[in-house]
């Protein structure tokens, strides 16, 4: 069953949470010269044209990255504090929208923001299930370092290791349409600390009324991994029985300093979002 299309979701909080956490992540990689292997688990399109049927029908842009692009000019005139990576994600991001225009027209998914910092030793791997959604991928134009691969990403993730790169970074972003991916992440995050234990990984999660994201957290931990660090954005509180009410973000091994700064940055995402929007930041397991 592969019924999941990110193009009804593009742009929404969670994408804004996962893909601004990505980018602060690769620029605090692309401090040091040693080049870094990207794996992108779950890549999806790659890009996404917002006036397109799919996004039209929920607009679920319009309470994510919508709200932040509004602000942009104070956002992108923020300098030298933790925030200012919001203003540095919204330059980025009206590259994406195509000559001098002003308007929100598309949102890129995590290839176009994992590629647009790629030096010349570094990799990108991309893998995606959805013939569909992979078709959509081969026909972006991504710089000659990436590889789009037509498979199963937890598999492929596994198969991958270890890289032959000093360092490694992994997006793991199922759509958790099986309740059994929660456990075959567990099992995948474990194979892979065994296997590149400086490997930085990043795996989203819902935060739904069922909770099942716990099973998640608490297989992690079971698993004896540490340094492992949760972020959590809440649009609302968990009154309804259904729908997503936050986007939680598992990181192993975060570089130093990390913790800090993306509680700054959400706390000020949470802001522009909603008044009931909320970031919660904290240890899972420590070192
Ligand atoms: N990471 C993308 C982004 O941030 O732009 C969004 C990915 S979307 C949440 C999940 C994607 O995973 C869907 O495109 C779906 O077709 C794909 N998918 C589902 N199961 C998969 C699997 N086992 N391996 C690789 N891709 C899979």
């Amino acid at each position: 069953m592969l019924s999941y299309q990110h193009a009804y979701h593009a742009g929404n909080f969670a994408d804004v949470h996962k893909h601004l956490t990505v980018f602060a992540l690769q620029r605090s990689l692309l401090r040091k010269k040693s080049s870094v292997t990207y794996i992108d688990t779950h890549a999806g399109r790659g890009f996404y044209p917002l006036a397109d049927p799919e996004s039209q029908k929920l607009k679920e842009h319009e309470n994510g990255v919508l709200p932040l692009w509004r602000e942009r000019t104070s956002l992108i005139g923020n300098k030298g504090n933790d925030e200012s990576l919001i203003g540095e994600w919204l330059s980025e991001l009206s590259r994406a929208q195509g000559a001098k225009s002003r308007k929100l027209t598309h949102y890129p998914g995590s290839p176009w923001w994992l590629a647009h910092g790629l030096r010349q030793g570094d990799k990108l791997h991309l893998f995606e299930l959805h013939p569909g959604e992979q078709q959509h991928l081969e026909a972006q134009p991504l710089p000659h370092n990436v590889y789009r691969h037509h498979g199963d990403g937890l598999l492929g993730l596994q198969r991958m290791l270890p890289v032959i790169t000093p360092r490694l970074c992994v997006l793991i972003d199922p759509s958790y349409e099986r309740k059994q991916e929660y456990a075959e992440v567990v099992e995948t995050l474990a194979f892979v600390a065994r296997k590149a234990r400086h490997a930085m990984v990043v795996i989203w999660y819902p935060l739904l009324p069922a909770g099942r994201h716990q099973s998640l957290l608490d297989g992690v931990k079971q698993a004896g991994l540490r340094k492992l660090w949760c972020s959590e954005l809440r649009l609302h509180s968990p009154q309804k029985e259904h729908g997503m009410y936050g986007s939680g973000l598992l990181l192993l091994n975060p570089p130093w300093g990390f913790d800090r700064q993306i509680e700054n940055v959400m706390q000020h995402v949470a802001t522009c979002l909603d008044d009931d929007a909320s970031h919660k930041g904290y240890w899972w397991v420590g070192e």
